[in-house]
C-alpha cells in the first residue's frame, strides 16, 4: 500500500532522528504499529464482511452473506457506518462548542467572551434570526439554533439554509439528501445499516452523501463559526513548527485533540504564570493536531506535531503534561508517557484513555482548570530526568497562517478595493491562477513520512494551482517550507507567484507563502465560503469551477463524510487511498463515476501524488475550457 519515495524526497530529518530514538528507548510507534498490523491482514481491505447480525459474522462475503444480502449491499453499508462515525465526530465538536456559547450568553461561562461580535451580528441575521438586543441574547440564540439544528427531528437545518448556494439546496432536495437534524440523521444512518434494512446500495450511498450534509452544518461550519465568535476570527499569524519547539530548558505542555476551548484557558493560565518573574523556569505551551493549529492561529502558539508525531514529542523526554480533549488522540501515548515522567490528561467524558488522568473539562471552570493544568505541568517538572531529555538539533520552520474567509477577503480587498472577490476571480480568468485545490486530512503512516502530501503540494503549485490547505497535511507543508513566506517563490508557478507577490505587496508583507493555510479540519467550511463567493460571482454552479479537493493521506472516518460533503457539492475530490470498498466494483464505480451525474462531484483514488497531480490539472483545465476561459 506504500508510496516509494522518488529519492528525491527528503523525509523530515526531525521526524526521523525522533523515530530512531524512539526505538533505541523500546518505544512502539505509530510506524512500527501500521507495519505489524499490516503485516497480518494484507488483504483485509479487499473483503466485504459483515457483523451486523448472529447469524454471521459473514466474512469474505464472495456472493452473499446468510440473509442473502450482495457483497455490493454489505460494502455500502459498511462505508456508511464509517460515514456515521465521522459525521458524529464532528457533530459532537459542534454540541460542545454550542453549549460553551450558551453558557456565554446565560453569564454561567465567564472563561470566554464574545470577541468578535460583528461576526455574531453576521451569523445571527444569517441564521433568520431577530429580535435580541444584546450581544448576550445573541449568543443564546445562535447557540439555540445550532443545538436545534443537531437535535431537531424534522425540517432543514438553519446553517445549511444559511451556508449552502440554493442551487445546491435545490438539487439536494430533488435528489432526496436534504438533510433534518444532526442527531437524527445519524440515528436513521444507524437504523438503515441495522439487519434487514436498507439493501438498495445507491440509496445507502445516497444516505452516505446526507451525512456529508449533516458533517458540514451539524458540525464542522457550527464548531468554526463559535470558535471564532469566542476566540477570535483568525488573522495573518506567524509561528514556529515542528518537534524542535519543544524547549528543554522550559516546562513544556502540549494542548491536543480538536476543540479549542480549555487549550485557549491553559494558554491564557501560561502566559498568567510566565508573566510572574519569580516563576522560572518559563512555562512553554505547544499545539498538536488539530487543536494545536485552532491555537496556532488564534493564539501564537508554536506547533510541535500532527497525529503521527505525539509519541515521538513524549519521547523527547521534557513533555511535563499532555492535555487532550477530543478525537485522534492515539492510545499508545499513555504507554509512550510511561517511558518519562510524562503525565496524559484526559478531559472529555466520551474520550478517557485507560491509564491516563482524567479531568473532566467544565467551561463554567475553565479558568480554574487551566491554572490547575498549568500547576500540574510546573510541579511534574521536578520529576524530569534530565539525562533522558533529547530534542533534535534542528531549528524549527517558520510558518505563516491564519488565513480565515475574512482575512483572505481583507487581504484581495487591498488587491482591488471593494472588490475582494474580483480580485480572484480575475486572475482566475485570465490564468494566472489556472485553479484551486483544497488539500486536506491527515498524515499517514503508510509512506514515508510526508512523501504524498508533499510532492503533490509541490506539483500543483508548480502548475499555477492555488492550493489551500487544512489539517494535518499543513505540518508536513511547513516541514518542507511550503507555509514559508519567502519572497523567491521557491517551486511555485512564475504566473501563481506573480499574483501572491501583488497580493503581499499590497498588504505590506515581504511575501505569501506558497500554500495557504486556512485552519484546522473544521475549517473546511471556510473553503465552502470562498467557493461559494466566487460562484456566487461568477454566476455558475460550484461543479463548474476550476477547483479540486484531496485528501492524500485521510485516515480519520471524519474524512469520509468530508468527502461525500464535498461530492454533493459538485466538487472533483481525489482521495490518496480507497475506502474499504475495493471488494465491491459496483460501489466503486459509483463512487468514481456515477455520483457525478447527480452532483457533478466525484471522488477519484490514485495513491501516486504525481498520477494525482496530473489528473487534478487535467480536470482543472476541462473546467476552465467548458467556462471558455
Ligand atoms: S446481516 Fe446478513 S450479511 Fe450481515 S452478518 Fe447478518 S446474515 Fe451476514
Amino acid at each position: 500500500m506504500g508510496m516509494k519515495n522518488n529519492n528525491k524526497f527528503i523525509v523530515d530529518p526531525v521526524t526521523e532522528e525522533m523515530r530512531k530514538r524512539a526505538r533505541e528507548l523500546g518505544i512502539r510507534t505509530v510506524w512500527e504499529r501500521y507495519k505489524e498490523n499490516h503485516a497480518r491482514s494484507k488483504d483485509a481491505p479487499f473483503q466485504a464482511t459483515c457483523m451486523t447480525c448472529q447469524q454471521g459474522p459473514c466474512v469474505d462475503v464472495k456472493r452473499t452473506g446468510v440473509c442473502g444480502m450482495n457483497k455490493d449491499i454489505i460494502v455500502a453499508k459498511n462505508l456508511v457506518s464509517e460515514t456515521t462515525i465521522g459525521a458524529s465526530a464532528h457533530v459532537g465538536h459542534g454540541r460542545r462548542i454550542a453549549n460553551i456559547l450558551k453558557g456565554v450568553g446565560e453569564g454561567s461561562v465567564t472563561a470566554y467572551s464574545i470577541k468578535e461580535p460583528e461576526k455574531l451580528d453576521r451569523v445571527y441575521s444569517g441564521l433568520g434570526l431577530s429580535g435580541a438586543k444584546t450581544n448576550e441574547e445573541k449568543a443564546v440564540e445562535v447557540a439555540d439554533a445550532i443545538l436545534d439544528d443537531i437535535s431537531k427531528l424534522t425540517g432543514v437545518p438553519r446553517m445549511l439554509v444559511y451556508r449552502a448556494l440554493e442551487e445546491r439546496r435545490k438539487l439536494w432536495e430533488e435528489k432526496g439528501i436534504l438533510i433534518d437534524g444532526g442527531c437524527p440523521e445519524i440515528m436513521e444512518a444507524m437504523n438503515r445499516i441495522a439487519m434487514g434494512m436498507d439493501a438498495d446500495m445507491e440509496n445507502l450511498l445516497l444516505g452516505a452523501c446526507r451525512l456529508g450534509l449533516v458533517d458540514a452544518y451539524c458540525g464542522m461550519y457550527p464548531a468554526t463559526t463559535i470558535q471564532d465568535i469566542l476566540l477570535g476570527v483568525p488573522k495573518l499569524i506567524r509561528i514556529k513548527t515542528n518537534l524542535t519547539v519543544i524547549n528543554p530548558e522550559e516546562i513544556n505542555v502540549i494542548v491536543h485533540g480538536h476543540i479549542p476551548a480549555l487549550p485557549d484557558a491553559v494558554v491564557s493560565a501560561a502566559e498568567e504564570y510566565n508573566a510572574d518573574p519569580a516563576n522560572s523556569p518559563k512555562v512553554n505551551v505547544v499545539g498538536m493536531c488539530c487543536t494545536g493549529m485552532e491555537v496556532l492561529m488564534r493564539r501564537g502558539v508554536n506547533y510541535a506535531g500532527d497525529i503521527l508525531q505525539q509519541e515521538l514529542a513524549i519521547a523527547t523526554g521534557a513533555i511535563e503534561l499532555v492535555v487532550v480533549d477530543i478525537q485522534c488522540t492515539q492510545p499508545a501515548i499513555v504507554e509512550a508517557a510511561k517511558h518519562f515522567h510524562t503525565k496524559v490528561v484526559t478531559t472529555d467524558p466520551m474520550s478517557k484513555i485507560e491509564g491516563a488522568v482524567h479531568i473532566e473539562f467544565d467551561p463554567e471552570r475553565a479558568d480554574e482548570i487551566g491554572r490547575e493544568l498549568i500547576k500540574m505541568a510546573v510541579d511534574n517538572y521536578a520529576n524530569r530526568d534530565q539525562t533522558k531529555v533529547y530534542v533534535p538539533d534542528h531549528e524549527p520552520h517558520d510558518m505563516i497562517g491564519g488565513f480565515s474567509t475574512e482575512q483572505l477577503l481583507e487581504a484581495l480587498d487591498k488587491v482591488k478595493p471593494g472588490d475582494p472577490v474580483g480580485a480572484l476571480v480575475d486572475n482566475i480568468k485570465n490564468g494566472n491562477i489556472r485553479g484551486v485545490a483544497a488539500v486536506i486530512g491527515c498524515v499517514t503512516p503508510r509512506d514515508e513520512y510526508g512523501f504524498r502530501t508533499v510532492e503533490l503540494l509541490r506539483e500543483l503549485i508548480k502548475n499555477n494551482i492555488l492550493v489551500v490547505l487544512t489539517g494535518c497535511v499543513a505540518t508536513v507543508a511547513s516541514y518542507h517550507d511550503l507555509l514559508k513566506p519567502d519572497p523567491t517563490y521557491p517551486g511555485v508557478g512564475k504566473t501563481l507567484a506573480k499574483v501572491m507577490d501583488a497580493i503581499a505587496k499590497a498588504n505590506g508583507l515581504e511575501a505569501l507563502p506558497p500554500c495557504i493555510f486556512m485552519g484546522a479540519c473544521v475549517d473546511n467550511s471556510r473553503i465552502e465560503e470562498v467557493l461559494n463567493a466566487v460562484a456566487d460571482y461568477l454566476k455558475v454552479r460550484i461543479d463548474q469551477l476550476p477547483v479540486a479537493g484531496s485528501a492524500p493521506e485521510y485516515i480519520a472516518e471524519k474524512a469520509i463524510p468530508i468527502g461525500f460533503w464535498t461530492v454533493s457539492l459538485g466538487i472533483f475530490t481525489h482521495l490518496g487511498d480507497q475506502p474499504n470498498v475495493a471488494a465491491s466494483e459496483r460501489v466503486v464505480k459509483w463512487l468514481t463515476d456515477d455520483v457525478e451525474r447527480i452532483f457533478g462531484g466525484k471522488f477519484y483514488v490514485e495513491a501516486d501524488p504525481y498520477k494525482a497531480a496530473k489528473k487534478i490539472i487535467e480536470v482543472i483545465e476541462e473546467k476552465r475550457r467548458a467556462l471558455g476561459i
